[in-house]
């Protein structure tokens, strides 16, 4: 991956960039718009999507003055119509109407919804030539090869926000792309970093819920607790970046400034550091290849003095493992991991579901997946989708057992 389709990007210091926010709402969209209110000469806000926060949705596209506003939930239509009455701003409601929003003439789109549900609004503003500036990683887990093969057909330049590989892309020599022995992805370890296995089989939704770091929308936060983030997150490096499962490694550094480093071969390791402050990455996505003002927390080491490194414990994380192991076996394993472990995690936010249960619903779901031939190559979107749907419907089934 390179990041010469910026080159073709107005500057961000001469016409304004036509900006489309998918997922505007959620704690990435809030961090974005906060960092364009900083810019309100360089960015010009197109489309704002959201999905049952009305109110907010409507705040946003007022204050940002957006063309249209967008919720995925048609029932909230008439809702979000008489929010914007008399703004002049256009209203529209449902899944097509949150792909549409995505397809409007913009330079850039922040993909920000959570979970696979972002796929389709992503891809279609791939299609109508917009660079992407990429949260969602879920999108890239479930249909990492289309995605990525339909940004080399499109020349889209897929700019990574999650904060590690917003790290990695930095720290990136694209010149020597086939001198890089590792990439190393930091991960904070959650929540139940420091607590025994049976102390995390008694974890509650609070608990869980408290990241000691990064504040983050619902589904990511319990991800980290899990670490199911962190094997996500492999995948979507493997996907971005060009390295083989085995050049892929995690490191638990709890204090969350190094967000990710790549090791050359001559043992060279180049970091990316900074506050934990997604404001960070997604500035630097939004104005790459430039740099722009961020109202991020400056990093102070000698405040943060002392930096700590572990390795992972597999047995008590067995997520990454899981993970790891759906990215080689490949096909719609990856697939089939991420929907099941959307499911689970829903039902855990919804107290259905112990927090030891979330990862053993994924591994429950894979193993009947494989078990019944449903571990198959996939070709098209429609198969992805075939994947996701079965990965859902079973997930709920084995949760129901537990
Ligand atoms: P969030 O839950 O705070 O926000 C999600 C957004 O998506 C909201 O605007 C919501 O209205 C919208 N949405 C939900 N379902 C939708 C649907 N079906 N159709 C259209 N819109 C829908 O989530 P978040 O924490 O902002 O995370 C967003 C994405 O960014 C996730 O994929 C996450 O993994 C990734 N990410 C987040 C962070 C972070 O710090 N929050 C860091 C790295 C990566
Ligand atoms: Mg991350």
């Amino acid at each position: 991956m390179t990041a010469t389709a910026h080159d073709v990007l107005p500057e961000v210091s001469g016409a304004p960039r036509r900006l489309s926010v998918l997922g505007a709402t959620g704690s990435i969209g809030c961090s974005t718009l906060d960092v364009v209110s900083h810019h309100t000469d360089a960015f010009d806000v197109v489309a704002l999507v959201g999905n049952t926060n009305i109110e907010l949705l409507a705040e946003q596209a007022r204050k940002h003055r957006a063309e249209v506003a967008v919720t995925a939930d048609e029932t909230k239509y008439e809702d979000l119509k008489a929010a914007l009455s008399g703004s002049g701003i256009e209203v529209a409601a449902g899944t097509q109407a949150v792909v549409e929003a995505a397809q409007r003439d913009a330079d850039q789109v922040m993909a920000a919804i959570v979970g696979a549900a972002g796929l389709a609004p992503t891809l279609a503003a791939m299609r109508e030539g917009a660079a992407i500036a990429l949260a969602n990683k879920e999108c890239l887990v479930c249909a990492g090869d289309l995605f990525m093969a339909e940004a080399k057909v499109q020349g889209t330049d897929v700019v990574p926000v999650d904060s590690e590989h917003n790290a990695i892309f930095q720290v990136l020599d694209t010149r020597n792309l086939d001198q890089i022995s590792r990439i190393i992805l930091t991960a904070s370890g959650g929540p139940f970093r420091t607590w025994t296995r049976e102390q995390i089989a008694t974890a509650g939704l609070e608990q869980a819920l408290n990241h000691p770091n990064w504040d983050m929308g619902p589904k990511i936060t319990i991800d980290s607790a899990s670490m199911m983030n962190k094997g996500l997150e492999l995948i979507e490096a493997f996907h971005l970046f060009p390295v083989t499962v085995d050049q892929l490694d995690v490191l638990v550094h709890a204090q969350s400034v190094i967000h990710s480093m790549v090791e050359y071969e001559d043992g060279s390791v180049l970091a990316q550091l900074g506050t934990p402050d997604m404001r960070t990455p997604i500035a630097c996505a939004l104005a790459w290849p430039r740099r722009i003002y961020s109202p991020s927390p400056r990093l102070r080491l000698e405040e943060v003095a002392t930096l700590t490194f572990e390795a992972v414990d597999n047995d008590r994380f067995p997520s990454i493992s899981l993970c790891l192991g759906a990215l080689s076996t490949g096909k719609t394993a990856p697939t089939i991991l991420n929907a099941a472990n959307e499911i689970a995690v829903a039902e855990f936010l919804s107290k259905r579901l112990a927090f030891l249960d979330i990862v053993r619903v994924v591994e429950l779901t894979l193993e009947q997946a494989s078990r019944v031939g449903m571990i198959a190559p996939m070709a098209c979107l429609d198969d992805v989708r075939a994947a996701d749907e079965y990965g859902r419907s079973t997930a709920a089934e084995m949760a129901a057992t537990l």
